[in-house]
């Protein structure tokens, strides 16, 4: 991929990236089939991920009439790295039989190594002979939803698709290399005004967080209202703050650190609460929860905003989902999208009916929803939360920040690109947005 990189860094144009030939291999990141077994009877926070992740060339994959090759000039680490790359819940290469017994193409995915990650930003060098609205040279962002289109499921909304998948998790050729496979559909337009890595962390977390509070397929927030964001500085969390303030919504962040905390009024979210100084201790033991700790918890957010909240942006799971449901105001909305911190919930049930409040659940985003999330991006209504990058030979390393939680934000992954900060084709709309607000996780990061 070195000549792809240095046409794409010389600003080349398309017909010279179009002459070029896409090579029969490529660096990646990726876990081994063989490894899948290796952290048998290991506590998950012991699962090293240095282990597991490997940075090597692998083979490139045909190209298939609806899908196109991207250059990669960056990607970042989510947290479903972290569980591919630990083997939890499950190894994936379940996902990649399963999308190997569909289809001849499908069958291309069901290899020994499994090349992870779900964003990228970079360039089209190569795009299937049924690809019509991109191109070679389209400068691009890529959303992780990978649905076929030709199944009818799939249409109204495609997250409820019945055979949709997370690329990069549930599929092969993900973002974490020199050059990766997608279908035509997870395009989107790089916002010229960031840099490569900044383009890069944005769509699976902003998405995800766009369709949980914003899309009208999950809680449908509206001007006023105030919404509890766990994580609040954390990949999901970063945005959902951002989404709240944009929408005329009254956030209250929850995060585990005096620093984050300052990064948080930094933002402009005036009412946080400092769980680890707090110390709240939802359960008791491994099996009872402590309602007069769901008090104290509710009572903190009274404190703090006057009223309970109308939405509660759920994600950390068994630890604290008792507490939300308790938390959220009488006809309020629990929206869920995962659970770090064991799936197995639980919670009184009295809290939820008798108060009539409502768990929905919500998971990535449509192609609609990441295109709407992007467009916020595009015009500077949104930041990246980009706190620090990487280059392709660290995802191991940064992969074990995020297990740890031990970051910020987002970590970019510089793959093609070869130095931080290029990318930017629009240097006067990047003054224009500000680049102090554009580079506030970074400059935190660096303090
Ligand atoms: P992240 O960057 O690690 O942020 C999560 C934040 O949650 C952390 O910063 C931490 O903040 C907080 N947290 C962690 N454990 C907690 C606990 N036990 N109690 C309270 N707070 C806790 O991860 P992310 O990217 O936001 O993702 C969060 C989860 O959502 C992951 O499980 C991920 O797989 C999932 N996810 C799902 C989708 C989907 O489409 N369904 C999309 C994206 C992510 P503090 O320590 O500061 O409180």
């Amino acid at each position: 991929m070195q000549d792809f990189q240095d046409a794409i860094v010389n600003g080349a144009k398309a017909e010279e990236l179009a002459a070029l030939p896409v090579p029969d291999h490529y660096r990646a990141a990726y876990v081994r089939r063989s490894d899948a077994m290796m952290f048998e009877g290991v506590p998950s926070n012991d699962k090293d991920p240095r282990l597991s992740i490997q940075v090597g060339e692998v083979p490139t994959p045909e190209l298939a009439p609806d899908e196109a090759y991207v250059a990669v000039m960056a990607s970042s680490i989510n947290f479903n790295t972290v569980w591919t790359s630990i083997f939890e819940p499950l190894p994936t290469f379940g996902f990649l039989e399963r999308l190997g017994r569909e289809s001849g193409w499908g069958a291309r995915h069901n290899l020994d190594h499994h090349v992870i990650g779900s964003d990228g930003a970079g360039v089209v060098i190569q795009v299937g002979s049924a690809v019509r609205n991109w191109k070679v040279g389209d400068q691009v962002v890529i959303h992780c939803n990978y649905v076929d289109d030709q199944d009818p499921s799939s249409h109204n909304d495609s997250m409820k698709a019945a055979n949709q998948r997370i690329w990069g998790y549930e599929t092969n050729f993900g973002g974490l290399a020199d050059l990766t496979l997608v279908k035509a559909n997870q395009l989107m337009p790089k916002p010229a005004h960031l840099t490569w890595e900044e383009s890069a962390v944005n769509a699976l977390c902003a998405s995800t967080s766009y369709r949980m509070l914003v899309s009208n397929n999950a809680a449908t927030m509206k001007q006023g209202d105030i919404v509890l964001i766990w994580g609040a500085t954390g990949g999901l969390g970063s945005y959902a703050v951002q989404l709240v303030l944009n929408g005329g919504g009254i956030p209250v962040g929850v995060v585990s650190s005096a620093d984050k905390v300052q990064l948080l009024k930094e933002m402009g979210c005036e009412a946080v609460i400092d769980r680890r100084a707090e110390d709240f201790r939802f359960w008791r033991d491994e099996h009872t929860q402590d309602e007069s700790e769901w008090r104290r918890f509710g009572k903190c957010i009274r404190d703090l905003v006057g009223e309970d909240p109308d939405i509660v942006f759920e994600h950390p799971g068994r630890q604290t989902m008792g507490a939300s449901v308790f938390a959220a105001k009488r006809g309020g909305t629990i929206v869920t999208c995962a659970a770090t911190s064991g799936y197995m919930i639980e919670y009184d049930n009295r809290h939820l009916w008798m108060k009539l409040k409502q768990i929905v659940s919500s998971h990535f985003a449509n192609y609609g929803e990441a295109w709407l999330m992007n467009r916020l991006i595009d015009r500077g209504a949104i930041q990246p939360t980009l706190s620090a990058s990487f280059d392709l030979d660290q995802v191991a390393d940064a992969t074990r920040l995020v297990h740890h939680n031990e970051h910020e934000g987002k970590l970019g992954i510089r793959c093609l690109s070869p130095a931080p900060g290029l990318g930017i084709t629009d240097p006067e709309k990047r003054a224009r947005i500000g680049e102090d607000r554009i580079t506030m996780f970074q400059r935190h990061q660096a303090v």
